[in-house]
């Protein structure tokens, strides 16, 4: 038997990245494992097809988390389907950059409605059906900590509200035994942070490490706070960021 045998996994934005290497990791782990994503169908399909081979269930829910009653369904789906949950891992987000007079209206609202509010009401449906023991990560960001450079301003404010976001919740959810904790990763290469992209030796410079992280790197940490080892870690802000914060 592995650590999370019998428990039931949800990971938001699980098609690709880091989310899609928390899934296998959570798997690998021992988890049944659902994944929503927004339009990486194949991918989504992929990253289930490797979670069948550990011999696990997995599952892809295509849900917008921009989308109130998308998030709501795929939570009562995961319930219906799987009949329990007891992880959720809020990691789909989106990046923004740019001086805050160029940030319009429709910029603010997308960012903060997928950073923040998803996270937000994903917990909020979740709540209900996590059991004594149940875990909810969120996946923050260094720059949360530490904005080390400018143009950063809408991303910081949406990934520093996970910390109250995470704070409350693990307030309000501790005498259920249910544990809540963000995850703030350095520069992962990802899609949305590429290893070789424009700005990656600018951002490499400010880690101690002097280098990017990988996903895997920030799934290992949460398969460590989903685990039974970190029962009495809550409220907590985990930096897997190489150094960037320091
Ligand atoms: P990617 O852009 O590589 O992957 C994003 C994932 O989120 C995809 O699975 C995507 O689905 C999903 N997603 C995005 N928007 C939505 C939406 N509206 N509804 C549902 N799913 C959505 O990102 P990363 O893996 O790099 O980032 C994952 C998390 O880590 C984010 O919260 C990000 O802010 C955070 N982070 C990343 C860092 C990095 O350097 N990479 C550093 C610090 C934090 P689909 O494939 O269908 O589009």
């Amino acid at each position: 038997a592995t650590a999370l045998d019998g428990k039931v996994a949800l990971v938001t934005g699980g098609s690709r990245g880091i989310g899609a290497a928390v899934a296998l990791r959570l798997a690998e782990d021992g988890a049944d494992v659902a994944l929503t994503y927004q339009g990486s169908t194949e991918l989504a399909e992929e990253v289930v097809a490797k979670i069948t081979a550990m011999g696990r269930t997995g599952w892809a829910v295509r849900a917008d988390s921009a989308d109130p009653g998308a998030v709501r369904g795929a939570v009562a789906a995961v319930v219906e389907r799987f009949g329990r949950l007891d992880i959720l891992v809020n990691n789909a987000g989106v990046g923004a950059v740019g001086p805050i007079e160029a940030v319009g209206l429709d910029e603010i609202d997308r960012v903060l409605t997928v950073n923040v509010r998803a996270p937000y009401l994903y917990a909020q449906a979740a709540v209900e059906h996590l059991a004594e023991g149940g875990r909810i990560v969120s996946i923050g960001s260094c720059i949360a900590q530490r904005v080390a450079f400018g143009g950063s301003t809408l991303y910081a404010t949406s990934k520093a509200a996970l910390i109250g976001f995470t704070k409350g919740m693990a307030r309000e959810l501790g005498p259920r035994g249910v544990t809540v904790n963000l995850v703030h990763p350095g520069p992962i290469d990802t899609d949305m942070n590429p290893g070789d992209g424009d700005s990656a030796d600018f951002q490499r410079g400010f880690t101690a490490l002097g280098r990017y992280g990988t996903a895997a790197e920030v799934a290992d940490a949460v398969s460590y706070l989903v685990g039974e080892s970190a029962r009495y870690v809550t409220g907590a802000e985990l930096a897997v960021d190489g150094g960037f914060a320091v």
